[in-house]
C-alpha cells in the first residue's frame, strides 16, 4: 500500500502527497482509525489505497513524532523563530520562553534575526552579534537575514530540506517576508500572507503544508500563545541546552541549578560558559511554575 504525507485537510477530505513519487490524491478517511477514535492531522504519515490517480482512501495513521494544538500538525521537526534585530527590539526574555516551550514539545528550535538592514548604529550591532554568539554557544543555529537586501536569506534554504517547520515570532518580525522570499513563486503579497499567517489564533481553521524543496513549512504560525502551563518544574532543565549537558555533573540527582552546592551549572554561569542572563531567566521561569496554582 502507498505511503504519503497529508498536507491539507478541509471538509473531510486529505490531500495526500505520497512519498515515492510526489503525486497529490484527495483521499477521504476510511477505517481503523476511525475505529481507534484518531482524527487524522495535517503532518501525518499515513498509509492510503489509491482509487484512481487522484483520489483514496486513508486506511491507517502511522505513529505520531509530536502533535500541535495550534496549528493542528504532527510530526513537527523544526521551529524557525523569527526575531527582529530592531522593530521590534530583540528581546532575549521573549526568546528564551519561545525556546522553552519549542524545546518541550520535542521540536528543534532554530533562530533567525531579521531585518538586520534596519540595525543603524555600531553599539546595537555589537549587541545584536554578541546575542547571535551567545545563543550558538548554547548550542542553537542562528542566521541574521534581511529580506530588504536579501542577504542570509538563501543561508535559511538548506535548513528546510526534508522537514517539516513551523515558523514562530512575533507579529511583525518579518515571518511572511522571509517565506515570500525563499518561495517567490507563491507571488502572494506580504500583507496577504501575513493576515493568512495572522489567522488561527483565534478560530480552528484549516492548516496547510506548503513545500518548500524537500520540506514543507506549515502556512500558520506556531506557539501563539506562550504560558508554561504544561511544563513542569523538573522539565525546565531539558529546556536549556547547555544546561541540559552539564547538569549530569551537578553534585545532586535532580538538581535545580538554584542553591544546591556543587552545581555544574552555576560553576558554568560563573566562569561565563553560560550565559548570565540565560541562567537569569532559567531562575525566572522556574519561580513562574513553581508558583502556578495547581490545576483543576
Ligand atoms: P510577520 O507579521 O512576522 O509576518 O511580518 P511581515 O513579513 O508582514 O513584515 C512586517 C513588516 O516588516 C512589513 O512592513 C515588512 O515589509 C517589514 N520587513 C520584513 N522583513 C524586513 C527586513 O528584513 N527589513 C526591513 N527593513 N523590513 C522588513
Ligand atoms: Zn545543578
Amino acid at each position: 500500500m502507498p505511503q504519503g504525507k497529508i498536507v491539507k485537510a478541509l471538509s473531510g477530505f486529505y490531500y495526500v502527497k505520497e512519498d515515492e513519487n510526489g503525486r497529490f490524491v484527495q483521499c477521504r478517511g476510511r477505517g481503523v482509525f476511525r475505529k481507534n477514535k484518531i482524527t487524522p492531522l495535517v503532518g501525518d504519515e499515513v498509509v492510503f489505497q489509491a482509487e484512481n490517480d487522484t483520489e483514496g482512501y486513508i486506511l491507517e495513521v502511522l505513529e505520531r513524532k509530536n502533535e500541535l494544538v495550534r496549528p493542528p500538525i504532527s510530526n513537527v521537526d523544526q521551529a524557525i523563530l523569527v526575531f527582529s534585530a530592531v522593530e521590534p527590539d530583540f528581546s532575549t526574555t521573549l526568546l528564551d520562553r519561545f525556546l522553552v516551550l519549542i524545546e518541550a514539545n520535542d521540536i528543534e528550535p532554530m533562530i533567525v534575526i531579521s531585518k538586520i538592514d534596519l540595525i543603524s548604529s555600531e553599539e546595537v550591532r555589537q549587541e545584536v552579534e554578541s546575542f547571535a554568539k551567545d545563543y550558538e554557544k548554547a548550542g542553537y543555529t542562528v542566521l541574521l537575514t534581511s529580506t530588504l537586501d536579501t542577504s542570509g536569506v538563501d543561508k535559511l534554504m538548506p535548513y528546510l530540506e526534508e522537514k517539516i517547520s513551523v515558523i514562530a515570532g512575533q507579529s511583525g518580525v518579518g515571518k511572511s517576508s522571509l517565506l515570500n522570499m525563499l518561495r517567490p513563486e507563491l507571488s502572494l503579497k506580504t500583507d496577504d500572507i501575513s493576515s493568512h499567517l495572522g489567522r488561527g489564533k483565534h478560530t480552528t481553521r484549516h492548516v496547510e503544508l506548503i513545500p518548500f524543496g524537500s520540506g514543507f513549512v506549515a502556512d500558520t504560525p506556531g506557539f501563539s500563545s506562550l504560558d508554561f502551563t504544561d511544563i513542569e518544574a523538573e522539565e525546565l532543565t531539558y529546556c536549556f541546552p547547555e544546561m541540559r549537558k552539564l547538569s549530569a555533573d551537578c553534585k545532586f540527582r535532580g538538581c535545580t541549578h538554584v542553591s544546591e552546592p556543587k552545581c555544574a551549572v552555576k560553576l558554568a554561569v560563573e566562569d561565563e560558559e553560560i550565559a548570565q542572563y540565560r541562567y537569569d531567566h532559567y531562575l525566572s521561569f522556574l519561580e513562574e511554575i513553581k508558583d502556578r496554582k495547581p490545576r483543576y
